[in-house]
């Protein structure tokens, strides 16, 4: 062989041929026959060559790798249409010298190539040993490689064969295997193809791990799908469901039943679809499952027929029936329900009861629902601040619910209800989100036709809901308190608290204890009692809870000591209620120096609020304690600047500001007490304990004061005035403003109060201080104190 020897060659496109590999090839290409065709007439040796891009048909010298593979034609066939199938063997490795394109075929100029083995002959026996071996482990794990070739593998001592086998097997890129034949350098070679096998070997066990792994979970969901239907066979063989009674047509039907607007039907219906696809005992399938119950459980047309139709006297006569007095308030609720029945649907303002506890709102709220003939829930709104507790959480988790309005829909049953809204005064903002705008939503009826809960995902229509809220301040959100009517219940004096006793709270007592009518009396005495010593409210619910003792109590009895009945008056009354636990606010026994009377008001009620000053030799600091709020700290300080300013009219030397300190304590600590109402108290009180002039004990007062001494409206005055009735106060100094408001003061208050009207501070110390002020003429230069009748002053001898 000479460098100046063509031999025919054939390009080939996606193969790589090997010394000693047998393989069929198709040919079809025109010159790639031609060339076949030369090679039979001589000795059929041929060289194979592949192409470096399989998609050329044409391909030249650069197109084809430089190495490539001597082989010889063992058998040539042609087929039918055109192609032919040869069968060639690789004989040797070579080095393409030179490739030229002749015209008919491609013929090239070769160079044999040697193996190149630097390492001792045992180290390559070495080598190709631990190849055949993972070889043969590759094949345990696939089944790639035939069994047929490991056993010539095995069988075959030529290291370097041994490595071309191999190399034609592998299942890599024809790059890769180029790489092989061109590598001349045995160890090499040998090195290289067990990176291959190692590959190889890798990439089969991730396989099949992957298999393994999918086959475990489709065997485990099978196992659970097979076992599901199982037990319904069983079921069903055991009669315990019917054909098409299964859970899903059972769900199915109830959708179906439950009269669910489109949207929520379409919604149920998928989720059902869901369902039914999923393994019975998942998550997944429990969640839809919730979801389905709620929406199935959820009143979507099921109405209270009554409730279109109140007759307004008959309403009249269940509210009467259940409350005593609250003519106003029940007067209101009346017009509100007449309204309704004319448009027929609920429009305008919400009704929004403010008061005290214990004074009937929710109890109002029940009874405006019997009347109505609607069914009663209520949702307490008290410390609610997280947005999900009223719209519900999504339902991302297995334990997500709907909102508290949706709950409490469901537990009405009908579309219908009274829905009360407890402490609406309560609800508060934080980062949790604003539930108040969840709730104005739930409120507006432009709005609630399509209430928006998170977790059902569906409108829901709240227009036929009656909504009615309470509250016990009027500290609600602006934008709630835009759409609420506001309707103030202020209290009760204690003549009405002895007729709610008499007329519904003994009776509702004797009945819900199982007693007969005269087995508790308790006389107007003893109630009066009860309500003085043993409660302290504005409302009637202490009072309520002591009746109830004492019923308890006399059961009790009935059945222990087999008496008649119990005799309760008012000297054995602390037997059975205990020690007596207030002492009722009183007047003071006698006019004292530095103490007034003021009223204040509370979120329980109006209370009374004993101002006392005291002042002592010091520097002109002023100590204020008693749990005070800013605004009365301030109230404090105005009271203070205010009788500085106009100390010589009072007849109180000026340097006393200087040489003396002031401490105001308002006692009762316990009760945070705020607003400005309590000014001219102060004023009075300050002004007392300079002059040294006390205080008529018989007159509380209440309002604010300016720097100028006038006296400022103030809010609450029923409240007041109760609790100055309460007190036995006989008279009170209100502020000339307020005078409008005694249009809602009970008779009975304006009979026993004397009510002052006041305009300035100087009226209110001529009216409460027990000796009128006389002016001093003061003159600063010297010191010289004198009053204006020309007598020198007594009051403070400060020279
Ligand atoms: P609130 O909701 O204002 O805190 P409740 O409605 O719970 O108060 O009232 C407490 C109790 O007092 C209830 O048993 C209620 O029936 C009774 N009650 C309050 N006001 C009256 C009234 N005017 N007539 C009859 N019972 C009353």
């Amino acid at each position: 062989m000479s460098k100046n020897d063509f031999y025919p060659s054939l390009p080939l496109r996606d193969i790589v041929v090997f010394p000693g590999m047998i393989v069929p090839l198709f040919v079809g290409r025109d010159k790639s026959i031609k060339s076949l065709n030369e090679v039979m007439k001589t000795n059929k040796k041929i060289i194979l060559i592949t192409q470096k891009n399989a998609e050329i048909d044409n391909p030249t010298d650069k197109d084809l790798y430089s190495f490539g593979c001597e082989g010889k034609v063992l058998q040539l066939l042609k087929l039918p249409d055109g192609t032919v199938k040869v069968l060639v063997e690789g004989i040797e490795r070579v080095k393409i010298l030179e490739c030229k394109d002749n015209k008919d075929y491609l013929s090239s100029s070769i160079e044999l190539v040697k193996d190149k083995v630097d390492i001792p002959q045992e180290d390559v026996l070495a080598l190709s040993t631990a190849i055949v071996r993972k070889l043969e482990k590759l094949t345990n794990l696939s089944k790639k490689v035939s069994l047929e070739l490991m056993s010539n593998l095995k069988r075959q001592k030529n290291p370097s064969l041994i490595a071309d086998h191999i190399a034609g097997q592998l299942n890599i890129s024809i790059s890769e295997k180029q790489e092989l034949l061109e590598m001349n350098d045995l160890k090499r070679r040998l090195e290289k193809l067990i990176d291959h096998v190692n590959n190889e070997m890798n990439v089969i066990s991730v396989e099949k791990r992957i298999r393994g792994r999918v086959k475990n979970q489709m065997e485990k969901t099978q196992r659970e799908y097979y076992l599901n239907e199982q037990m319904k066979a069983i079921q069903r063989e055991l009669g315990e469901i019917e054909d098409g009674k299964d859970e899903t047509s059972q769900l199915h039907k109830s959708i179906l039943k439950a009269k669910m607007t489109k949207e929520a039907t379409k919604k149920c219906l998928s989720e059902l679809k869901k369902l039914k696809s999923m393994s019975a005992m998942s998550a997944e399938a429990t969640v839809v499952r919730n979801y389905l119950d709620w929406m199935i459980e959820l009143p979507w047309n099921n109405k209270e027929k009554q409730a279109e139709n109140v007759n307004i006297d008959d309403a009249k006569k269940i509210l009467d029936e259940d409350h005593y007095g609250l003519e106003k308030v029940k007067e209101r609720i009346l017009e509100y329900l007449a309204v309704q029945k004319r448009v027929g649907k609920i429009r305008g303002a919400i009704l929004c009861l403010v008061g005290p506890p214990g004074v009937g709102k929710t109890s109002l709220g029940k009874s405006i629902a019997r009347s109505t003939g609607r069914k009663f829930v209520r949702m307490s709104l008290g410390g609610i601040r997280d947005e999900a507790e009223i719209r519900g959480h999504r339902r991302t988790y297995i334990g997500s619910l709907p909102g508290k309005i949706i709950q409490q829909m469901k537990k009405a049953g009908t579309k219908n209800p009274l829905f009360l809204l407890d402490e609406i005064d309560k609800v508060g903002t934080d980062y949790r989100g604003d539930p108040s705008s969840a709730l104005l939503e739930a409120l507006d009826p432009e709005q609630n036709v399509a209430f928006n809960d998170h977790y059902l995902e569906v409108d829901y229509d709240l227009s036929d809901v009656m909504f009615v809220t309470t509250a016990n301040t009027l500290n609600i959100l602006p934008p709630l308190l835009d759409r609420l009517e506001v309707i103030r219940i202020p209290g009760y004096t204690e003549e009405e608290k002895i007729n709610i006793a008499n007329n519904y709270l003994i009776p509702k007592q004797i009945k819900d204890n199982g007693l007969k009518k005269d087995e508790l009396n308790l006389d107007n005495n003893v109630i009066k009692d009860i309500i003085q010593s043993y409660t302290k409210e504005s409302g009637v619910r202490n009072l309520e809870r002591e009746i109830s003792k004492l019923a308890r109590k006399t059961v009790k009895s009935i059945l222990t000591n087999k008496i008649q009945k119990l005799q309760i008056n008012s000297k054995n009354l602390p037997d059975y209620l205990g020690v007596k636990k207030f002492k009722h606010d009183e007047m003071e026994l006698n006019n004292k120096i530095g103490v007034a009377t003021g009223l204040a008001w509370t979120e329980f009620g109006g209370e009374i609020l004993k101002i006392e000053s005291a002042i002592m030799p010091g520097k002109g600091k002023m100590q204020i304690t008693g749990k005070l709020g800013d605004v009365m700290q301030e109230s404090v300080k105005a009271a203070k600047s205010y009788v500085r300013s106009k100390s010589i009219e009072f007849g109180i030397i000026p340097p006393i500001f200087e040489k003396k300190d002031f401490h105001i304590h308002v006692p009762e600590g316990a009760t945070p007490k705020d607003g400005p109402s309590a000014g001219i108290a102060m004023v009075t009180s300050i002004v007392s304990s300079i002059t040294g002039v006390p205080v008529d004990r018989s007159i509380a007062m209440t309002g604010e004061v300016t720097l100028r001494g006038n006296v400022l409206p103030i809010g609450g005055l029923k409240e007041k005035l109760l609790a100055a009735h309460r007190a036995r106060i006989p008279k009170v100094l209100i502020p000339e403003e307020n005078k409008k408001d005694l249009a809602e003061i009970p008779k009975k208050i304006l009979d026993e109060i004397e009510i002052i009207p006041v305009n300035t501070v100087d009226q209110v110390l001529k009216l409460a201080l027990t000796k009128e002020l006389k002016p001093i003429e003061w003159i600063e230069v010297e010191n010289l104190t004198k009053s204006k009748d020309g007598t020198k002053s007594t009051t403070v001898g400060t020279h």
